[in-house]
């Protein structure tokens, strides 16, 4: 029986439950590009290479949750300024309107010499081109005491969903005065701007329901993103509450006990009510598995984020090493398409434009208080390159604070349904 795309949707779904088939067979001549990881850039790189191609190329996407849920905007969660709900995504558009098959299952090997995928549930589906987007993992032992054993107790909340809500949960029960701890990640990590946002919404949080309590930051980093904005924001509005230690102090050298709750930073040792431990990190795993990576990253070409290492898989978001772009959901998006054009034109002998990427990262820092940073790029030999930048300054009004918090809003809307609709 041939198979159309619903029936394979169903079909995969099934064999993945009971392992019996040991190959998803396609029963036709399109080529065929596998999408590993239905997030940032996973779910806009499918969605446009099945629109583009107009039924040309078989599209799958695999991805293990049924929702998406942002890690953008979870911070404004974490202060009170976005319900939960709001941050989650599903894929039932990209199935019915783009005809792309969506199978809830984990990859978990990468055949690069047969070209095929296989999944936890025990299929195996070809590709002709391959599509890795699997966001960070973390590195074991990156924080001495600290694993993901321990997440529950020490949330790092740097993967959506239920780590977002446990976090907030944890900061809701703090006892009066408490400490909440941050073990913020050395570079290069997952938006650059993300912990200190965090820091200040999870202020925002306190300053209104726990005014004696305090923030504690142990930091392995010199400087951090639009520090200076933070810094200022953090006095205007949390004046005394934040304490960051950063790697002259010792904020380098830390240890946790999750067990006892305690941070040790430099032999110092602090008893804390929460600890969020935001790890170093890596490509996701399956990228390791696919055997592309530096052994942290996998090296991409700027020019259609085709792996260094393997000219059929292509590399997006957090996980690759592309040169200039931070790490960001933004960028995530402007890579895929920028693939996805490429990948198009190379299977259907279609057109390639020169590509061009733009990102810019919005943190809230208090109510309608709201800073960027962003740029936009090209593609080199060498890698993706800046050409142009601009950040908010200190000092800015209250009204442009506010557009500039308006305007982080507006992206959140056009940015999920750029993705998911
Ligand atoms: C607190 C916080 C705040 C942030 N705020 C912003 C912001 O304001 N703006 C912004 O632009 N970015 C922000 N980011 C960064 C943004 O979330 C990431 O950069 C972006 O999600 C990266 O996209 P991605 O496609 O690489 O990975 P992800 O979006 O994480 O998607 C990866 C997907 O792959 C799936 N997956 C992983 N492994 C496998 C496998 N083996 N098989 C199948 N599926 C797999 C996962 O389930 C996941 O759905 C923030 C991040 C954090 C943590």
């Amino acid at each position: 029986m041939a198979m159309n795309r619903r029936t394979f949707m169903g079909t995969a779904a099934a064999v993945s439950a009971t392992l019996t088939t040991p190959m998803i067979a396609r029963a036709h001549m399109a080529p065929r590009v596998v999408v590993v990881g239905g997030g940032a850039g996973g779910a806009t790189a499918a969605k446009y290479i099945a629109r583009d191609s107009e039924g040309a190329i078989d599209v799958t996407l695999i991805e293990p949750t049924r929702s998406y849920y942002t890690c953008f905007f979870s911070n404004l969660y974490i202060g009170g300024f976005y319900d939960f709900d709001d941050l989650g995504h599903t894929y039932g558009s990209l199935a019915s309107s783009y005809g792309i098959n969506v199978v809830h299952d984990w990859a978990v090997a990468v055949d690069r010499d047969a070209k095929t995928v296989r999944l936890a549930g025990g299929a195996s589906v070809p590709y002709d081109r391959l599509v890795l987007s699997p966001g960070i993992d973390f590195i074991d032992g990156s924080v001495p005491g600290w694993s993901v054993a321990a997440q529950n107790k020490m949330p790092h909340s740097y993967k959506g969903g239920s780590q977002t809500q446990l976090l907030r949960a944890q900061i809701e029960a703090m006892p009066e005065g408490g400490t909440f701890a941050m073990v913020a990640p050395p570079n290069p990590y997952r938006c650059p701007p993300g912990p200190y946002e965090r820091i200040s919404m999870v202020a925002h949080y306190l300053k209104n329901n726990n005014p004696t309590a305090k923030i504690l930051v142990a930091d392995p980093k010199e400087g951090f993103s639009k520090q200076g904005l933070f810094e200022d924001g953090w006095e205007r509005h949390y004046p005394g509450m934040i304490t960051r230690i950063g790697p002259d102090f010792g904020g380098d050298i830390v240890e946790v006990d999750p067990d006892n709750m305690t941070l040790t930073i430099d032999g110092v040792v602090e008893n804390v009510d929460v600890c969020n431990v935001i790890p170093g990190q890596q490509a996701g795993l399956i990228a390791h598995a696919a055997d592309i990576t530096d052994g942290n990253w996998a090296p991409v070409s700027a020019y259609d984020l085709s792996s260094r290492m393997d000219e059929n898989i292509h590399v997006l978001g957090d996980a690759a090493a592309q040169g200039a772009m931070p790490k960001s959901g933004f960028s995530a998006n402007s890579q895929a398409k920028v693939c996805a054009n490429a990948v198009v034109a190379a299977l259907t002998d279609g057109r390639a434009f020169p590509p061009r990427f733009a990102n810019t990262c919005w943190s809230l820092i208090d109510t309608e208080d709201g800073i960027k940073v962003g740029a936009t790029y090209e593609a080199s030999d060498e890698g993706i390159v800046s050409t142009s930048s601009f950040v908010s300054q200190v000092g800015e009004t209250d009204e442009v604070r506010a557009e500039t918090y308006r305007e982080s809003l507006g992206w959140y809307s056009a940015i999920t349904e750029d993705m998911f609709a």
